[in-house]
């Protein structure tokens, strides 16, 4: 194993163990999703900015694999440092994260995720080479899509 996969493989185990953006409100609009291949479950909510026209949090409980897990503790502090860093992401802004994070992970070790866009969460570029844990990793980011979807069809 490289370097790099070690270092990778130590944050997911950290995202794991310690997870980021977990804990739901009742007031979450939330996303269920199951990967019942695993037994993996995430329950997701984006939390808007006042105006409703930016991701100021992510928001998730759930129960699982480490990969499923950190995933979704990876989404939620990449949400999180954008949005400290003045950079809280527009719906388009998402949508272009969850399309390059599926690109990524579906390119059997092809496409490696862009580790300036996407942080720690880079971490799970591996994951991309063992097809069966896919759907572990993109639990989370399908959905905060699926939120995504059903708040465009509200507006
Ligand atoms: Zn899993």
């Amino acid at each position: 194993m490289s370097g790099l996969e070690q270092l990778y493989q130590q944050i997911i185990m950290d995202h794991s163990k310690s997870p980021h953006g977990y804990g739901l409100t009742e007031g979450d609009v939330t996303s269920h999703q199951r990967n019942p291949v695993c037994g993996d479950e995430v329950t997701l909510a984006l939390r808007w900015s006042a105006d409703g026209t930016r991701v100021e949090e992510v928001a998730w409980e759930g129960s699982g694999c480490s990969i499923s897990q950190a995933s979704a503790s990876l989404f939620a502090t990449l949400a999180a440092e954008d949005a400290d860093a003045g950079n809280a992401w527009t719906p388009d802004d998402l949508q272009a994260f969850i399309d390059e994070f599926r690109e990524a992970l579906r390119s059997r070790g092809q496409i490696p995720l862009d580790e300036e866009r996407f942080g720690d969460a880079a971490a799970l570029s591996g994951v991309s080479k063992f097809v069966a844990r896919v759907k572990c990793a993109m639990l989370a980011w399908v959905a905060a899509e699926d939120l995504l979807t059903r708040r465009a069809a509200e507006a």
